[in-house]
């Protein structure tokens, strides 16, 4: 563990719910991206166009 990655690995806020998660996708946790994901609403269109614009499309 020489390189200091820091780009997912550690524990921050998610900035939806505000709980500290290890697993996080544009800000938003785990268990946020599941209930986003569940929902299928306005938000999830949000957080899908922001990993787009992170990632690039696919
Ligand atoms: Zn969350």
């Amino acid at each position: 563990m020489a390189d200091d990655d820091t780009s997912t690995a550690l524990p921050q806020t998610c900035v939806r719910c505000g709980q500290v998660a290890l697993l996080r996708i544009v800000g938003r946790c785990g268990s946020c991206i599941g209930t986003l994901g569940l929902e299928g609403g306005e938000e999830y269109a949000a957080w899908r166009a922001e990993v787009k614009a992170e990632f690039g499309a696919k």
